[in-house]
Formats: C-alpha cells, structure tokens, sequence
C-alpha cells in the first residue's frame, strides 16, 4: 500500500515525446562553432552519453558517473531527441506504421538512460549538488516532453497511421501501440490551438517545478529533524535491534552516547509501536506527521495549493471537468466517480472495525491507567498488547525468524517454483553504492538470460524513504533482443556489522510487494518499450505486485527460510497458526488510514482548486467522512510524495485499492486451484498477466486468467470485512 513504482519512462512519459531541433536562436556562426567544439571535447568524456558497455547487453556505469556529468549530458541528450523527432516529423515519405510510430520507438534512447541514472540519483544519492540539478532540470524536461508532444507535424503523422485502415492489418501489439501514442499526445494537447498549447506547456514545467521542490523539502524534514533519546530510561519497552539501530544512527551523526529516531518511517514506526514513554511517542508522532507542514522554508502548504490549481487550469484547457477526470480517463477505472464508489463501499466495514479495535486497546488501557484514552501515538503501541493478549503472537517473535538475507532466498525460490526462474549473485558488476548487490536471473531450465536484479536496501541519507522498484533497462525486440534490468529499493535499518538484520512482518510484505512489480517487469515477453513490463496503467500496476505478497505467508516459504537467526530453527508451526489466526488483526487501523489517504487525494482533485487549504481541506473533509480520531491518514497532504512530487499517483492512489480486488480474486484462483504453487494456474497468471506489459487491454488480461471480471468479495473477505450479500 505504501510503495512506488518508479518506472523511469514516466518521469518522462516517454522517450519518444521530442520536437525538432534548429529552434535555437542562430547567433554569431563564429561563437557557435567554437561552442560546439569545446563542448564536443567535454562531451566525449562524458560517461553518461556512451552507450552502455559490458555483459548483458551493456551496464549502467555506476562506476563512472559524477553528478556534474548529468547537466551537459541531459543538454546533449535533449537535444538528440529533438533533432531524431524532427526528422520523422519532417520526412516527405506518406506516414507509415513503421517510419512513424516504430520510429519513435527508436527515438530518445539515449536520453532514456540517461534520465534512468538521473532519478537513480534522486531517489538514493540525493546532495544538494545534486539537487541543484534536479531544479533546474525538471521544468526543462517537461518542456521536451510539451515540445514533443505539441509538434503539429508528427501528431498528423501519428494521427494519419492511427486511423488509416491499413492499420488494422498489423499485429495486435502493433495495433495497441498506434492507439496509445495517438491516445498519449491528445491527453498531452496535441490537438490544442497554438495558445493553449503555450500554456499548458508553461502549466507543466512550472508543476515540474513545484514537485521537485516538494520532494525536497520533505527529504530535508525527513533527514534534519530527529528524535535524540539522551539516556537508557528513555530506551523503555525498545527490542535491542532498534536500539542498536538508534545507535548506529546517532554514532553517524557524531552524537556519541546517544540514540537517535530518524523522521522516517522505518524508524518512527518501531518506536511508536514498542516504546513504553507515552510522552517520547507523542513526540515521534508528531515529529512524523507533521513533515512539509512546519511552516518555515520546507513547509509545503502553499506549493500544494499552487500545484492544485495549476492542475485544475490544466484540466480544463484539456477539456476535462477536474484533474481528477483527466487522470482516470485512461485506467480501469476509467472515472472518479467508480473509483470513489469503491472506496466508499470499504470504507464503512473499515471505521467499523477501528471502532472495535480502539474499545479493545482501552479495555487493556484502563488496567494501566484509567486516565489513558487512545491517542494516535498510543494506536500502534496498544494494537501490540492486544496482538499479544488476543493471539499470543508477539511481533519480536515473529521478527527473530525474519532475517533479510533469507527471506529473499524465498522470494528467489518463489520465483523458481511459479516462473521458473534462477538467481545468481554476480561479483565486479558496477553499482551507485557498497550496499548495492547484483543478480544475474537465468531461466531455470534452459539457463537463457532473463534480465539482472539490483538490490539495494538499507536506510541511508539522502535515500528516499519507502520502497520502490526502478526499470532500468525495459525488455523489447524491436531491433534485437534486448534483456531487462530492474531494480528493488528499501529502507531497512541495519543493524550491527556481521549480524542479520531482522524484519518485521510488514517490512517482509513490502519486501516481497516490491519483488512482484520486479517480476512483473523482469517476465515481460513484448516487442516495443513502451509496451514493456510494468508500464500499464496506474491502477493495474499494483495486482502483480500485491499479488506477489500471498506467497510470504505460504507454509513452503515459512518453513523454509522463516529460520531463526540464532539456532536456525524455522518457525513453529504453532506460531504460524498464531500467525494465520491474526493475519485480518488491526486490518482496520490499516485500511483506514490508507482509505483516509486515497480518499483525501481523489476529493481534493475533484474539488474547486481556485484557493485551497490544504491543512483545512484535510480537516473538514476527514470530518465529513467520520474518520476515527484515533488515527490519522497514512499520508497526510504535505508529505504526499505520491500525489505531490509528480502526476503519477495523483488522483491515483485509489490504485492500490483497485488493484487489490484483482490481486485477492487471482490469489483465490490458486487456492480453488491447487494451491499457491499451481503450476497450471501460475502458467496462466504468466501468460495472461505478468508477461503481456501493455500489449493487452488488463480487462482482458485479467479476465482471460481468471474467466470472470474482477469481484470486490474475495477483497472483503481478505481484509476479513463481512461481505455484503
Ligand atoms: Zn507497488
């Protein structure tokens, strides 16, 4: 529910969106030529603009990349683009699907690899020398994109194959392709009055902008503000893994004999869920939830207003009602309205079992202290004791028998039994950092290369927080075979040198999430980039990747690599029992506080944007929708990196809800089936799902697996709601 996908083609939509070259202004020829000459010197050193060398078809250069390569290069690349767009523009031959829309395919590859290691950049190895990059490139590369798509010529050409009939002979994918460019440059303006396009095009490199300085200022609360525990009185209730955690964070920060909560959510969540001080809880929760909402330089209130209603103006010169009908015009969902419907359904079984949950944490309250009422940084502390008292199951058990480095040789089995994959530790590959490590992922049975698997795990500065998976390198065969790279991203807190790190069962869940959507993309089977892995629509994203996580729960994967870390026991069945009897426990503290989220986003798109608050508009509509007051959204409106820092979750994050009614509707497949590791039904989730990228319609997709549309019933019963007859 909490990760992104970073698919790097999004950032820019797609490499394929440029216009022509020659529009910058000739000065003195003279001057122009020694510019070009000085530039092509610096330029042929520039590691970013080579082609990728090495095995696999070519390596990111991880090895040779300073962050003052990324400014001439971009130059470069941008330019590149837009001269390799002019010319299927300007071309006389009459528009064909192959010198217009596979061409564009071609276009912008350089580019492309080049803004993978950009965001590569951005989200792991962010400095304010890096930042600075970032600022000035954003707007630049959302003008690229507008003078791409905004290019009257190539959008004729785009238009003519789109709706030749010659079209309908070509393949299925091919067919698709046609449709989704065409589709792509009318919701980006194409068909706009020259005026309207100079101002969507302002419209979106100012958003650019706004977004990046979003991100920053919630990197910035999220690294500078900390929470120091200065002596052991302070450390009550804390397992010895945060504490140590806590301590190795401080040592970093040279504050010797002490520890320190970092304002990230890997940190805060541990402590609000174990520490006995009431008062050091309070603090870390609102240290927590009121990151890009302390006024001040990083506050992000007033960019959330501006961001709102550039969006709206932008709407509307598209000819939509609200950003909100805009965005769900090309998902599943297909409207606001249907979305909001859905969450609306969940949302009463949701507050309803807060309700429960909250009388059950007071009972076990008052025994302590009869003057405790639940507060929002009491809701996580006392949900444990109930987990305790109720199932017997203590977190910390679990947790001893979750060591990292196992739990994703399980993933790896998994991903041999259902798709039949092998993975290899590969030395002497380059990487951005130590932490990182390489994995070479073959066909289990005939040995072909499959693609490479980066992971990289661990907390650090100027890493983004969350989890995430990166393409950086799409599967296609458009010309050749070209393999995939992808990539895992977490925020595991390390412990001390040489000894596991130990996760909890949600970090798990994650942990496997992520490795779905790294499946998803490392299966893909397509023949154009754009079409490839995980980019599909926004509320299809999440199945194969909430799908993925059913299997950390399986008896196989439990007894196999749930082993304790130090007699190398696997867990107890008894406590897997405990485990499966608690697996819907808390499960309304969890949708609701991602309901309240998905809510807030949806209704604040749909809303009128001339002037809104964002801290008001949070409060009243929560109040209208009976959020429980005992917890709070699990993203509140300033740190909404998914709906703030770019347009990809926005009005989107409804997309999880979605996806997961198609994710507890395929997972029954299997157990109607027999079991999780039906090879026949697993075979068909490949062919039907997690091969096909975007070359299917995921309607179809899903029905063809499942042989009906998706039911909101299994989802109910996963999350253990009653199901409406
Ligand atoms: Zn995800």
């Amino acid at each position: 529910m909490k990760h992104f996908i970073l698919p790097a083609a999004l950032i820019l939509f797609n490499s394929a969106y440029a216009e022509g070259p020659g529009k910058k202004t000739q000065t003195d020829k003279t001057s122009k030529n020694k510019h070009i000459e000085m530039q092509q010197t610096q330029l042929s050193d520039n590691p970013l603009l080579a082609d990728w060398t090495g095995l696999y078809g070519g390596l990111p250069p991880f090895d040779k990349v300073k962050v003052s390569d990324f400014k001439p290069a971009i130059e470069a690349a941008m330019a590149e683009n837009l001269s390799e767009i002019d010319k299927i523009a300007k071309q006389t031959e009459a528009p064909t699907f192959a010198n217009t829309i596979a061409a564009m395919e071609r276009t912008g590859q350089k580019l492309q690899r080049i803004i993978t290691l950009y965001g590569i950049w951005g989200s792991n190895l962010s400095t304010p020398e890096f930042q600075e990059v970032e600022t000035e490139f954003e707007p630049k590369l959302a003008g690229l994109s507008d003078q791409i798509s905004q290019n009257i010529a190539l959008f004729k050409r785009i238009e003519t194959v789109y709706l030749s009939p010659e079209t309908k002979k070509l393949s299925a994918e091919q067919q698709r392709l046609c449709k989704i460019h065409y589709t792509n440059f009318v919701r980006s303006g194409a068909k706009l009055d020259a005026a309207k396009k100079n101002r969507l095009s302002e419209i979106n490199q100012e958003l650019a902008g706004f977004f990046t300085k979003f991100s920053q200022n919630l990197l910035s609360d999220e690294s500078d503000l900390i929470l120091v525990l200065n002596s052991k009185d302070e450390l009550i209730g804390l397992p010895q893994s945060l504490i140590d955690g806590a301590s190795n964070t401080a040592k970093a920060k040279l504050l010797d004999d002490k520890w320190v909560i970092s304002n990230t959510r890997s940190s805060v969540d541990p402590f609000l869920t174990y520490s006995d001080r009431r008062d050091l809880r309070e603090k870390a929760w609102k240290m927590f939830i009121n990151r890009g909402d302390n006024g001040g330089e990083h506050d992000n209130n007033e960019l959330i207003t501006k961001i709102l209603r550039l969006r709206s103006e932008r709407a509307k010169l598209l000819g939509f009602e609200t950003h909100a009908h805009w965005r769900l015009e090309n998902t599943m969902a297909k409207t606001p309205q249907k979305a909001i419907e859905l969450m609306e359904s969940v949302w009463p079984a949701a507050i309803a079992r807060v309700k429960e949950e909250v009388a059950d944490m007071q009972t076990i309250a008052d025994l302590v202290d009869m003057n405790i009422k639940i507060e929002p940084w009491d809701y996580r502390y006392y949900a444990e004791k109930v987990r305790k008292q109720r199932y017997d199951l203590d977190q910390n058990e679990v947790k001893q028998y979750f060591q990292l480095d196992k739990l994703r040789e399980g993933m790896f089995w998994v991903a041999g039994e259902l798709f039949g994959f092998s993975f290899t530790p590969l030395k002497n590959i380059p990487v951005y950092h130590p932490d990182v490590n390489v994995w070479e992922v073959k066909d289990k049975k005939t040995g072909r290369h499959i693609g490479l698997w980066y992971f990289d795990a661990y907390a650090r500065e100027g890493k983004r927080s969350g989890a995430w998976m990166n393409a950086y390198r799409d599967q296609q065969r458009m010309d050749k075979e070209v393999t995939t790279i992808v990539s895992n991203n977490s925020n595991f807190v390390k412990g001390n040198p040489g000894e596991p790190v130990l996760i909890s069962w949600d970090d798990a869940s994650t942990l496997f999430h992520e490795f779905g959507h790294a499946l998803h993309g490392l299966s893909s089977n397509v023949t154009y980039p754009t079409l490839s892995g995980t980019n599909v629509v926004r509320d299809y994203v999440e199945f194969p990747s909430q799908l993925l996580e059913h299997w950390l729960s399986t008896s196989e994967v439990l007894s196999k690599f749930a082993l304790h870390y130090q007699t190398g026991k696997p867990i107890p069945s008894s406590l897997v029992e405990r485990i499966e009897k608690a697996s819907t426990f808390n499960e309304g503290f969890a949708t609701t506080e991602y309901l309240s989220s998905a809510l807030i986003d949806m209704k604040i798109h749909l809303a009128d944007a001339s002037n809104i608050d964002p801290d008001k508009f949070e409060k009243e509509t929560l109040d209208a929708l009976g959020m429980p007051k005992e917890l709070v959204m699990r993203h509140r409106t300033p740190q909404f990196g998914h709906v703030f820092s770019g347009d990809g979750y926005s009005a989107g994050y409804y997309s999880y809800l979605w996806s997961d009614v198609l994710t507890a509707d395929a997972y029954e497949a299997f157990v109607e089936g027999k079991g999780a590791y039906d090879k026949e039904v697993a075979q068909r989730l490949i062919k039907y799902v997690f091969s096909v990228g975007n070359t299917i319609d995921p309607e179809i997709g899903f029905k063809s697996f499942r042989g009906h549309d998706a039911q909101t019933d299994a989802l109910m019963r996963k999350r253990g709601f009653p199901v409406k007859k």
